[in-house]
């Protein structure tokens, strides 16, 4: 063979083994699944909705811890690295307080509405009493229906632009859990319209309850306002014993991802009993009632209903 001969079969078969190996690492990315984290179950439960198997999911506070503050494991930090899309709930839940989150995606070299997007992006924000501007947020938003449905907007939006192949799934699951969720909100609004008036407040230990109220038209009483503060001082619980002698409210309630401790306190001191634990900051356990974001919902709403008619 001559030597220019030689040179140009070199060549071709560069090109050949460069074309190959491109086309090969092309297919083998349009068959993985996006890969997603979210920051606590309930925006896990959320997307699980839209996206069902289309993603992989990684959710990392474990259900029944406080998403507030939390130590990010190995492997969360590993997943945040990898991960093609990110979802937080934002105003001030996990980035407040240590702001892990913060601390996180920072590490994991990650943009803010590039590869990690609030879920609470667009809803009303209110802020903590007397309070305002950012980082002074409370960022309870998803307990108000309504607002829930926009997280399930934002969360598909943004499947949708990262895997536009799978846009019509997502977008067809959306509208059948935005229905669904819609219907439960209206189905609480006519519930709580017939408690009556001298009935009607929601006793937690964390003050979560400010969506809720506004939406529900159910007033909030509270032990502390939120988790990233001193949780059931002996102030706040004789604050809250001095408050509640003056209503004629029937229950108390407590959260899942709380010490129940100090509402024991005020049970003990006011004579109002526990009327069951319902769920803020995070969903049930699996197999539980309230193992959802739907099912908490729906918990929560039967039994403060129930409770404050009693
Ligand atoms: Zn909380």
């Amino acid at each position: 063979m001559k030597k220019w001969k030689i040179i140009v079969l070199g060549i071709l078969s560069m090109f050949l083994l460069v074309g190959c190996s491109t086309s090969k690492k092309q297919t083998k990315d349009s068959n993985q699944k996006l890969k997603v984290v979210v920051t606590n179950s309930i925006l896990a439960d959320i997307t699980k909705n839209i996206a069902h198997d289309k993603v992989d999911l990684h959710s990392i506070v474990p259900v029944g811890k406080d998403p507030h503050e939390y130590e990010p494991l190995t492997e969360d930090v590993q997943k945040t690295s990898r991960a093609d899309l990110i979802f937080y709930n934002g105003i001030n839940l996990e980035t407040g307080g240590n702001a892990w989150f913060i601390k996180l995606v920072k590490n994991a070299n990650k943009k803010d509405n590039v590869d990690y997007f609030a879920a609470s992006d667009g809803i009303d924000v209110i802020y903590l009493e007397g309070q305002e501007g950012k980082g002074k947020e409370d960022p309870h938003a998803w307990l108000n229906l309504e607002n829930g449905i926009i997280y399930a907007k934002n969360i598909e939006k943004q499947l949708s632009k990262k895997d536009p192949k799978n846009k019509s799934y997502y977008k067809k699951n959306l509208n059948k859990y935005v229905e669904k969720l819609g219907a439960l909100d209206k189905e609480a609004k006519s519930k709580f319209a017939k408690i009556p008036k001298n009935k009607k407040l929601i006793v937690t230990s964390e003050g979560c309850f400010k969506y809720f109220s506004k939406a529900y038209h159910v007033p909030a009483a509270y032990i502390w306002e939120i988790n990233t503060e001193e949780e059931g001082t002996p102030d706040q619980i004789k604050d809250l014993v001095t408050k509640l002698r003056s209503t004629k409210v029937p229950s108390l309630f407590v959260e899942s991802s709380v010490d129940e401790r100090p509402m024991k306190t005020v049970s003990k001191d006011t004579s109002i009993p526990i009327y069951t634990t319902i769920f803020t900051d995070s969903i049930a356990k699996k197999g539980a009632n309230g193992d959802s974001y739907y099912s908490m919902m729906k918990w929560n709403l039967d039994k403060i209903a129930e409770g404050l008619a009693k």
